[in-house]
């Protein structure tokens, strides 16, 4: 069945009104009245419901059952990626999106080699997208236009909070493995030309475990997906 996502201000009582892009992808959809839909709230609640009206501009739902998130990780997790060249923020997004990211930072570094970010519509769209495809409750957040800084100041916050670079000499599994489930965890990678010294030294001053990930130099698409797959698989494994 598909599934929309929408804003808990969409909804009103027993209806669910949804209104922009989405009332094309039902169109096209050719939806008929009484047909059921999956509509998320973006929070933490899952709606079966029923079209009851279709317009041009907007449709309305009737909700017929409710049920809580079911398919999210407990671990609220955090990806921090720098500006990437070409498409390879969006590569990240997705993969991100897949794996159970419930934020996705984008920020500037000393070595960012892409100077322009893509509109952030387009990234909403990417990560919209990939939900729907993955079967997410929710659309992960998307954070962009953060400096280095800025984007310390968010990775800290996390309960676990990791900082990829490749001269590190602590490994982030032997961290990881140390938590058994933790509430939240947030991690960095770099851009293309890696992090540099002073940056890596800056997140472990602000108490940021700065850590490694096996011998090989990973692609900065790369780092985020194995990061991403390890955690998943110490924390998000109930069915
Ligand atoms: N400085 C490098 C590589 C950058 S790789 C160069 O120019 O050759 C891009 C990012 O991926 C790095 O900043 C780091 O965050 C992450 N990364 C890749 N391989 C890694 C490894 N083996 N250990 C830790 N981080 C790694």
């Amino acid at each position: 069945m598909h599934k929309l996502f929408v804003s808990p201000e969409d909804i009103n009582g027993n209806t669910i009104t949804v209104t922009g892009e989405d009332v094309e992808h039902l169109h096209a959809l050719r939806m008929r009245e009484g047909e059921r839909i999956f509509i998320s709230d973006g929070e933490k609640t899952v709606y079966d419901a029923a079209l009851s009206q279709m317009r041009k501009n907007s449709a309305v739902f009737e909700i017929k059952s409710q049920r809580p998130f079911e398919n999210e990780p407990q671990t609220d997790i955090t990806v921090c990626i720098a500006l990437l060249k070409g498409g390879a923020c969006e590569d990240v997004i997705k993969q991100s999106v897949e794996l159970g990211a419930n934020r996705i930072i984008i920020f500037s570094s000393s070595n960012c080699i892409a100077k322009e970010r893509e509109k952030d519509g387009k990234y909403y769209k990417t990560a919209r997208q990939a939900a729907m495809q993955s079967g997410r409750d929710t659309v992960p957040k998307l954070l962009t236009g953060f400096s280095f800084d800025e984007m310390l100041e968010e990775l800290k916050k996390a309960e676990i909070s990791l900082f990829f670079h490749e001269k590190a000499t602590e490994h982030f599994y032997d961290v990881l493995e140390k938590n058994s489930l933790p509430r939240s965890a947030a991690f960095a990678v770099g851009p293309e030309g890696g992090f540099t010294d002073t940056e890596a030294e800056s997140a472990e001053k602000n108490g940021i475990k700065v850590v490694f990930m096996g011998k090989r130099i990973l692609r900065a698409v790369t780092a985020p997906l194995c990061a991403l797959s390890v955690i998943a698989a110490l924390y998000d494994r109930q069915r």
